[in-house]
């Protein structure tokens, strides 16, 4: 799970961990407010959006040459008219698609003066089984040209879970930095407090980017995007309250209320599995058959009718889908459970596109006659391979 840049730094500064002062705007009025409480001379006035890149980003709705989604703003007015521009207009940037995001909410923060950015993120490195801690002396807008053409500006430090954070940790990071004396110091407690934050709400990733060196010599964390691990958000109430729907993809947003893992992928296939191994499996046979999976959905080991047709209108609702195979192991779930859910679905929904179904386990027999009996055109498949090839073949057939 996601969150917006002012809500992470709020989080963050729990941990001791400097920001530069700042007030969310749903409004206009708010963003003028929150102005009204900064010192000045120098404000900016933030896009929040669940996407990077604001900075470079473009609105769709003003001319080709209006500023970005992060603006500095030398008065209250300044803040004022930027506001009026952002607000409810769509931005643009390397990481939202062509679509973009619209922006329903500011951040209006304090205008620090910068003397270097640098760049630190933190991720779970697979790899290693470790957390690491990735850092540059390159941070500001264009990290992603750093990485694709000078990756040894970047260096990884990897940490121990079973040591956790040590002093060496932080030296490697303030040494990373080329920091030296007193900013030295303080990029060593702010990785300690970093891996502490990282560790404490259970993130996937914290990126800070930039990380800067304000004129007056403080480390301050400029901008911040964190993600969360949602297998661990029940112990972390105050994180989920946090959640954002409005900046998802609805259908995920759907599937997560209905207790179904979906990701949308880019094929024509619709998917729906029970079992994460057997999902991933099924998508493998489908890319086997020269086709591409339109989504991943595990329906998972519990699924009672309601959820299966709540899944089935999942899929359906992406207008990508030509063609859908169910391929469930009844096993705690039970065919003939499942073939009335997709009886009914399919009913519901007027299903218009090709439907092959391969069943096996638990009441089987029963399931297939539901099927059979529906009077709808499903298509019966044997195994896997019989499925797959099935549905790709009713697929190229339609097209
Ligand atoms: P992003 O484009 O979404 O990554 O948004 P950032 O918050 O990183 O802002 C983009 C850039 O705006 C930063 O890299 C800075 O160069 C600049 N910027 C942001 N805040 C300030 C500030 O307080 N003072 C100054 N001088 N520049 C800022
Ligand atoms: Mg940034």
């Amino acid at each position: 799970m996601n969150i917006h840049e002012y809500q992470a730094k709020e989080l963050l500064s729990k941990f001791g961990i400097g920001i530069p002062t700042g007030y969310p705007a749903n409004n206009v009025e708010e963003a003028v407010e929150g102005a009204k409480k900064l010192p000045g001379p120098l404000y900016v006035v933030k896009a929040q959006i669940h996407a990077g890149g604001r900075g470079k980003g473009k609105f769709s709705e003003l001319p080709a040459d209006a500023k970005g989604g992060v603006r500095l703003a030398k008065s209250v007015d300044a803040v004022k008219s930027d506001a009026q521009d952002m607000l409810g207009n769509t931005l643009v940037t390397i990481q939202t698609g062509d679509d973009g995001k619209q922006v329903n909410r500011l951040y209006v923060t304090d205008g620090v003066d910068i003397a270097e950015e640098y760049y630190l993120s933190m991720v779970v490195d697979r790899e290693t089984s470790r957390i690491a801690m990735i850092v540059s002396t390159e941070g500001g807008m264009d990290i992603e040209d750093v990485a694709h053409n000078t990756p040894d500006k970047i260096e990884t430090i990897t940490i121990d879970p079973a040591t956790g954070f040590m002093p060496h940790h932080g030296r490697a990071v303030a040494f990373a930095l080329k920091l030296e004396g007193a900013l030295a110091k303080a990029a060593q407690k702010l990785s300690k407090q970093l891996y502490e934050a990282f560790t404490t709400l259970d993130c996937e990733m914290l990126e800070i980017n930039p990380l800067v060196e304000t004129k007056d010599g403080e480390l301050l964390v400029l901008d911040t995007k964190m993600s969360f691990d949602s297998n661990a958000l029940y112990r972390h109430p105050d994180v989920e309250a946090m959640r954002d729907e409005t900046e998802e993809d609805p259908m995920e947003v759907e599937a997560s209320k209905h207790d179904l893992a979906y990701i949308k992928l880019d094929g024509n296939i619709g998917c729906m599995v029970n079992g994460a191994g057997l999902a991933m499996a099924t998508m493998d046979i489908i890319k086997l058959n020269g086709a591409f999976p339109a989504n991943f959905l595990d329906v998972g080991g519990g699924a009672n009718r309601e959820k299966v047709t709540a899944a089935f209108k999942i899929i359906l609702s992406d207008p990508a889908v030509e063609g859908i195979l169910v391929n469930i192991f009844g096993g705690i779930m039970k065919c003939d459970i499942i073939a009335d859910g997709i009886v009914s679905a399919a009913k519901e929904v007027n299903l218009s596109v090709p439907l092959v179904v391969r069943l096996e386990g638990t009441n089987v027999q029963q399931g297939k006659d539901i099927l059979a009996n529906s009077g709808l055109p499903i298509i019966s498949a044997d195994d896997l391979g019989d499925a797959a090839r099935k549905i790709v073949a009713q697929v190229k057939e339609a097209a």
